[in-house]
């Protein structure tokens, strides 16, 4: 199979909601013994560390890596605090959808601002985790494009092959632009951040509203 499949995570694989990102939250607040730290902090589609240094500068407080690090221990502590609850669920069919590829012999990737860590606890929690052996993570870089470009070298040493054909599932306009970036079909999800509408906007190859009915020879 020479065609790699890039997934998003939050609004495509799991559902996005305000209780998504509580163990994140909940972490920052307590790294800064602060309430509400990230308050009006857009994190939809960015990276954890670059999230991480706004609600930082929001503080007041001078980025350090010691301090990164101590974030990093709280955020694992609060991830196991909250793995057995429901603020994680998956989304329009979406776990069902990857296993199909999977069993395909379709090379999967992901294409998320979310930690390594943040992943690995979500995509568990779905049963999927395994079937993502690389992807482009929130500590790989700050901005999607060069996230989205490390999960493709990631891939190519990974499954040893060039990808003839790469697609990208997303639910957000930015997810759109990085497809296209990369050189990568787009297929757009309307259960996330962007509205149909926006979505439609950017003419991404294929638009739906859930996986249940996505057929695989649909994505080419
Ligand atoms: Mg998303």
């Amino acid at each position: 199979m020479n065609t790699l499949i890039i997934f998003d995570i939050n609004g495509t694989i799991i559902q996005r909601d305000s209780r998504t990102d509580i163990p994140y939250s909940k972490s920052a607040d307590e790294l800064l013994n602060a309430y509400n730290a990230m308050k009006g902090i857009d994190t939809s589609a960015r990276s954890d560390k670059d999230v991480f240094m706004e609600v930082l500068r929001n503080a007041g407080v001078v980025f350090e890596d010691r301090l990164w690090s101590k974030f990093l221990k709280i955020y694992e502590k609060n991830l196991e605090l909250f793995k057995n609850t429901d603020i994680w669920r998956e989304n329009a069919g979406s776990t069902d959808f990857i296993n199909r590829l999977y069993n395909k012999g379709y090379p999967l990737t992901l294409m998320t601002g979310e930690l390594r860590i943040g992943a690995r606890f979500k995509l568990e929690k779905m049963g999927v985790w395994s079937l993502f052996p690389v992807g482009g993570f929130g500590e790989d870089a700050l901005d999607r494009y060069s996230i989205a470009m490390k999960a493709v070298e990631k891939s190519r040493g990974y499954y040893a092959r060039d990808f003839k054909e790469m697609v990208v599932i997303g639910d957000t306009v930015l997810d759109i632009k990085t497809a296209r970036k990369i050189g990568a079909k787009s297929v757009s999800i309307t259960t996330g951040s962007n509205r149909r509408n926006e979505l439609e906007e950017y003419s991404p190859d294929l638009i739906i509203d859930d996986f249940y009915s996505l057929d695989i020879e649909m994505l080419f």
